[in-house]
């Protein structure tokens, strides 16, 4: 028997995950000249595009135009879409051993890292994930609750994760009727009594995460005013030699965007944003029902540290601010996919260039592979995760060109979807949700709204008569 990828013998790929790096993969593979290959895309939701549906803020719609070039993926005949079917729960990867000559893990960074300082599970204390997922409807965190009641808030971490939960909760009511935020956030934002936001980054203004389009963004909004303060923007002595030996065209411009929000006050507008900087909390305080009231803090000096990296320390001095509400952002973390190996310390699955590798005896398992967030940590946008595909693909190729790869049991299509249609009846293809999609628009469109989301499965199920 030759090997898989001709016409007679087409190669089966699984892809777990529908977010972004899943269909650059299923790309990249489609784009091969003479491979014949047949992929099968699974997803634990019955909506596919991951992060770009569930993760982008609703008003950065532009961001969210990328989809197109996925619907053109998944368009193509040799393409299915299985969605509401969880790896895991409904198969297991025994099961996509039997089906697929090759499985790609793409299932990204469900979950966010902990801060380990006191007082974070009080109430009131949220993971920007939580906040994220619930204003972008996804199913899972539908029924999640927020406070907004309260006047202050707190944001930790100045990543552009950090800064699209301070631009959510600082945007007017209006704004955000123009968007495709689930509707039940959109009510509770309209009523929303927050007044002041900060954002506290742990290390100085030249060392800040969020790119400067989005920190450029925060000084534009036309319902809050955005400020830095003056002693925090002053270069230390460490950044200085730093940026000294090696100027960067991209943090100057940082600087002078940050410098540029220096003291601002426009009493005008009805809220205010605070980009803090060398501060980091080490309390959460709570009243006696156990909420949220403060956020103790630690000014912070910077050092470089044995490998030239600069780092951030307590100095010992204290500030307390006022906080009814505070939400961590402070990275994201990958989850384990059951049946596949995980490096918890990184919080990815082992992996070389993509090839998963078994911890045991640190060799490649035949046919498993990784890429995303989950190969390589929760970092870069939406492109970044085009070549990190490729990498993963190349590695596929190559695995496949010198015949490493397991012969499935029962490599016909129609096996691997008569399998899930009897694991999970209620499987949503690719066509219901072109049906779900258009509904989704049609119901915005007498709104002004790109679309109105529909926010639970049995809302979709619903929607298409089943
Ligand atoms: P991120 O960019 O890695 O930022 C994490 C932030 O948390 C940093 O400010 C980090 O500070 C801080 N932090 C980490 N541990 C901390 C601690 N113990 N105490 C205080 N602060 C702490 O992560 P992210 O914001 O979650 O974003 C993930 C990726 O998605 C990024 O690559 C981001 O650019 C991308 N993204 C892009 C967009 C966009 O393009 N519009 C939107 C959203 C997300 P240090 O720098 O000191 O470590």
């Amino acid at each position: 028997m030759g090997r898989p990828g001709t016409e007679n013998r087409p190669l089966r790929v699984a892809i777990v995950g529908s977010g972004p790096t899943g269909f650059y993969a299923a790309q990249h593979l489609f784009d091969q000249p003479d491979l014949t290959v047949q992929v099968d895309m699974f997803d634990r939701l019955p909506t596919p595009y991951g992060l770009v549906r569930l993760g982008v803020a609703p008003d950065h719609q532009k961001i969210k135009s990328v989809i197109r070039v996925y619907h053109k993926t998944a368009s193509r005949p040799e393409f299915r879409f299985f969605g509401n079917v969880e790896i895991g729960r409904h198969l297991t990867v025994d099961d996509l051993k039997r089906h697929y000559h090759q499985i790609v893990y793409c299932t990204g960074a469900q979950t966010d890292r902990r801060l380990g300082i006191p007082g974070e599970d009080l109430a009131g204390s949220h993971t920007a994930t939580e906040f994220v997922a619930w204003y972008n409807g996804h199913p899972d965190f539908t029924g999640l609750t927020f406070d907004l009641s309260q006047e202050t808030a707190v944001v930790v971490g100045i990543g552009n994760v950090a800064v699209d939960v301070a631009r959510i909760l600082c945007r007017t009511p209006e704004e955000l009727e123009r968007t495709d935020i689930a509707d039940y956030a959109l009510e509770a934002l309209r009523n929303s009594r927050v007044r002041q936001v900060a954002m506290l980054g742990r290390r100085g203004p030249a060392q800040a995460a969020f790119t400067n389009a989005e920190v450029k963004e925060l000084g534009e909004m036309p319902g809050a005013a955005c400020a830095t303060l003056p002693d925090e923007l002053e270069l230390d002595p460490v950044t200085r030699q730093a940026l000294g030996e090696t100027p960067d065209k991209l943090t100057t411009r940082k600087l002078e965007i940050l410098g540029s929000l220096v003291g601002r006050s426009e009493p005008d507008k009805p809220r205010r944003l605070e980009i803090r900087f060398l501060v980091s909390p080490v309390e959460i305080e709570g009243d006696d029902r156990g909420r949220v009231r403060a956020v103790r803090i630690e000014r912070n000096e910077l050092f470089l540290d044995d490998r030239g990296n600069v780092k951030s320390r307590g100095t010992g001095r204290f500030e307390t601010l006022p906080a009814g509400l505070l939400f961590r952002s402070v990275g994201y973390r990958g989850v384990p996919v059951a049946g596949v190996p995980f490096r918890d310390d990184w919080a990815v699955i082992p992996n070389e260039a993509g090839r998963v590798i078994d911890p045991a005896d640190g060799h490649p398992l035949p046919g498993q592979y990784a890429a995303g967030w989950i190969k390589r940590g929760p970092q870069g946008v939406i492109g970044t995760n085009k070549p990190d595909a490729l990498e993963t693909v190349r590695a596929m190729l190559e695995d496949l060109a010198q015949g490493r790869l397991p012969e499935p049991a029962s490599p016909a299509a129609d096996a691997a979807e008569r399998l899930v249609r009897e694991r999970q009846p209620d499987v949503f293809s690719y066509e219901d949700w072109n049906r779900l999609d258009a509904l989704e628009i049609e119901r915005g469109a007498p709104l002004g709204r790109p679309r109105l989301k529909y926010t639970e499965v049995r809302e979709m199920l619903a929607a298409l008569e089943r």
